[in-house]
């Protein structure tokens, strides 16, 4: 008993180091983030972006190196670690990390089904609002077929013009998706995160990174702390980790005591590791047992 309550508190230690560390690049970035947020001229920051503070368009020839450094960085750590971004960078993330301590109570788990519908109705709807500004606002070429765009660019259209508040088209849409944001995060942990635009386009990048998590159902001992702690809502021993929503926060992988989830190489990347280590080329990294 004694010894099982110093080991909870012990775990609870390193999950707070932990959970501090994750802290640190999204409090740095928080101002320059938030001001991306106010002078951004599309209703996702980051998307079609022409001036960003934090990212730019590759395509854009105002670009200076610093920022297609910054963006190309996100690419290289979107293929390296998958959507760590979410987790360890992103200051809105942590500030729902935050807000979801208030509304911890009520945790509400929305089924897989009802996220996906609202997250490719809420991708399309914004990218498409996004696109209408990028063509009426800044009024360059877009690299999408002509018909694709087309589409995009009415329903974007009509989006931008239906919301009768009397404020400005982009103040509605920006105070809708605030709102939203806010009561979404209240009932369910990371609410915004499962259905965010700019997470659904990291989230591919979960599906080819080099590093992934690994689940060793031998060694689990099906306690549930790990779903328990997911605040993507997902379950490590259910296929959770190879889900495009985990987004790398390492909580699992610290919480479990019985080392059962592991960071590892993608299988591919291990069989072509194996093939060198045949070859005699000792290419050294751990490998689980
Ligand atoms: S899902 Fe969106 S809001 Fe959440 S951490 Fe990722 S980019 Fe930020
Ligand atoms: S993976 Fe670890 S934390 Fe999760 S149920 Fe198994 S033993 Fe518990
Ligand atoms: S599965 Fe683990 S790493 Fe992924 S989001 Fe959940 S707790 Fe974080």
């Amino acid at each position: 008993m004694l010894l099982s309550l110093l080991f909870s508190i012990g775990n609870m230690g390193r999950t707070l180091k932990m959970k501090f560390a994750r802290f640190v690049a999204p409090s740095i970035l928080f101002i320059p983030f938030a001001q991306s947020l106010i002078s951004c001229p599309f209703p996702i920051p980051w998307i079609l972006c022409e001036e960003c503070t934090v990212f730019s368009c590759l395509m854009n020839p105002k670009t200076t190196p610093v920022r297609r450094l910054l963006l190309i960085n996100f690419f290289v750590s979107g293929l390296s670690v998958g959507r760590a971004f979410c987790s360890w960078i992103c200051p809105y993330g942590a500030v729902q990390e935050l807000f979801s301590i208030l509304g911890r109570g009520m945790n509400f788990k929305p089924s897989r089904g009802l996220i996906n519908a609202v997250r490719i109705l809420l991708f399309f709807l914004t990218f498409s609002a996004s696109l209408t500004l990028y063509y009426s606002v800044i009024r360059r070429t877009f690299p999408l077929p002509p018909l694709l765009a087309d589409l995009m660019f009415k329903v974007g259209a009509t989006l931008l013009t239906v919301i009768p508040t009397g404020f400005p088209a982009l103040i509605q849409l920006r105070l809708f998706l605030f709102i939203t944001l806010l009561v979404v995060v209240f009932i369910v942990r990371r609410g915004w995160c499962r259905v965010c635009p700019l997470g659904s386009l990291i989230s591919l990048f979960n599906k080819v990174s080099l590093y992934k998590l690994d689940f060793d159902e031998a060694k689990c001992n099906d306690c549930g702390l790990c779903s328990d702690l997911c605040q993507m809502g997902l379950d490590p021993k259910k296929g959770g980790l190879d889900s495009i929503d985990c987004i790398k926060c390492l909580d699992c992988v610290k919480a479990c005591g019985r080392s059962a989830i592991t960071i590892a190489l993608r299988n591919e990347l291990k069989a072509i590791k194996h093939k060198i280590d045949l070859w005699g080329l000792g290419w050294k990294t751990e490998e689980r047992s």
